[in-house]
């Protein structure tokens, strides 16, 4: 008989149920078994947690260990993150490279919808869509592969250019990873707009755009609450004390020496610890689009933001973009819902504004996303506010999605740790 483990099922509209779940006697051919090592909440699980009405364990934004690599190309030890869908790689998206937008991707094997996900102690998938994790990648960062990747396909649907002026509506982690993104794509400008400002504080406080991601060279391991500057001493304790250090960085002299520190700043290797996006706006405010249009450059001559990512999915939001858009600038739909959402179509013809729809990511942007947070391009672990056990699932989706004081972000779940609840604050925040 399999191993048992636990799982959190779907018992009820808005109700998980922690069950025990046995892994197979067998691996399907192609798939291998593992522990996952954390998931994160996705603001897509919320309408599938709300109907109640899956019967798979939710979750897709993971890093798994593997246990048993089966006659994949994995071994026992890797950790790996996955790409949860499964494309047909026949349709004629697929065969464009669009397999974002495959005609069944969403419908066979999609891990943590159409397949068992994340949220359970142990997790079975494709090994053609895990994707190794470089050991300098903690698996917070790698798990969250797959948010990043949405926001990667978002960018790269927009045509941001260097010092293009660039909104983003809307402060979920997926807004704040545009915004990252945009930035280093080579946006002059990038400002945000969130309707909460418990939300926008929290993200005020941690959007940092990191320029910097050496520490995670020389640092085999988490680097969650890690210090940025490390003592060289202490730096390689994973590496046999004959065996020269692979490649390395040259640059990263981080010695705790404040004159060091001072250098490495100077240099560009320090963190910076103010944020660095440029402004933070208060979606409430009966003042938003004046303050927009101001820091837009819109005097009523066709100025304004060359591209909008509207985060919010809101008519609100449509509103606000169509306002403060450049003439034929763009406005890229990233929010999605199902429920209409109006939008004055006149408002966006009389300045020949166009509407880029983005969905999802595609398997080679999903490994870009990877390559990025390896390289030390974007740190998306930052907008992680909470990590949880699985028995605190349910309480962090009501937390999450019901409570409007909610200041999360990126809630973790970890489902084989012992359950106690840890927040990510300012004293963690410091160290990032
Ligand atoms: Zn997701
Ligand atoms: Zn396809």
């Amino acid at each position: 008989m399999g191993q048992k483990y636990r799982a959190a099922y779907l018992s009820g509209p808005a109700m998980f149920e922690i069950r025990e779940a046995r892994a197979p006697d067998k691996l399907l051919p192609g798939y291998f078994l593992g522990d996952v090592v954390c998931c994160a909440i996705c603001g897509s699980d919320r309408g599938f947690w709300t109907a109640g009405i899956k019967k798979n364990v939710l979750g897709h934004e993971m890093t798994v260990t593997v246990t048993d690599p089966g006659d994949t190309h994995l071994n026992a030890g890797d950790r790996v993150c996955m790409f949860p869908g499964i494309p047909c790689w026949e349709c004629e998206s697929c065969r464009q490279g669009r397999d974002n937008i495959c005609t069944t991707i969403y419908y066979k094997g999609y891990t943590g919808l159409s397949a068992d996900g994340g949220y359970a102690e142990k997790y079975m998938g494709p090994g053609a869509y895990a994707v190794k994790v470089p050991d300098h990648v903690s698996s917070q960062a790698a798990a969250l592969t797959e948010p990043l990747a949405t926001a990667v396909h978002a960018v790269r649907q927009s045509s941001v250019r260097l010092g293009d002026k660039v909104l983003v509506i809307g402060a979920g982690p997926i807004g704040l990873y545009c915004a990252d993104l945009a930035k280093r794509a080579g946006a002059s400008l990038v400002v945000i707009s969130e309707y909460s400002a418990s939300r926008l504080a929290e993200a005020k406080k941690r959007s940092a755009l990191v320029t910097y991601g050496r520490e995670t060279a020389i640092k085999n391991k988490n680097f969650l609450g890690t210090d940025p500057i490390c003592d060289l001493r202490n730096s390689f304790p994973q590496i046999a004390p004959r065996e020269a250090p692979q490649r390395l960085d040259p640059t990263p002299v981080l010695l705790k020496n404040k004159v060091f520190q001072q250098i490495n700043e100077n240099l560009g290797c320090g963190l910076p610890r103010q944020p660095t996006l440029d402004g933070y706006y208060e979606a409430s405010d009966p003042e938003l689009i004046a303050q927009l249009k101001a820091a837009g450059g819109d005097k009523g001559n066709g100025g304004g933001f060359d591209t909008v990512f509207e985060c919010a999915a809101s008519a609100a939001g449509y509103a606000t973009a169509a306002a403060v858009t450049k003439y034929a600038g763009e406005v890229i739909m990233v929010g999605l819902s199902a429920k209409p959402t109006d939008i004055v179509t006149q408002m966006y013809a009389l300045r020949e504004i166009r509407v880029v729809p983005s969905m999802g990511y595609t398997w080679k942007e999903f490994q870009k996303a990877l390559a990025l947070i390896a390289g030390g391009a974007v740190r998306p672990e930052r907008y992680v506010t909470k990590t949880v056990g699985l028995n605190e699932l349910q309480a962090a989706f009501e937390h999450l999605f019901h409570d409007p004081a909610n200041a999360d972000l990126k809630i973790l779940v970890e489902p084989n740790q012992s359950s106690q609840a840890s927040a990510h604050g300012e004293k963690n925040d410091e160290k990032i």
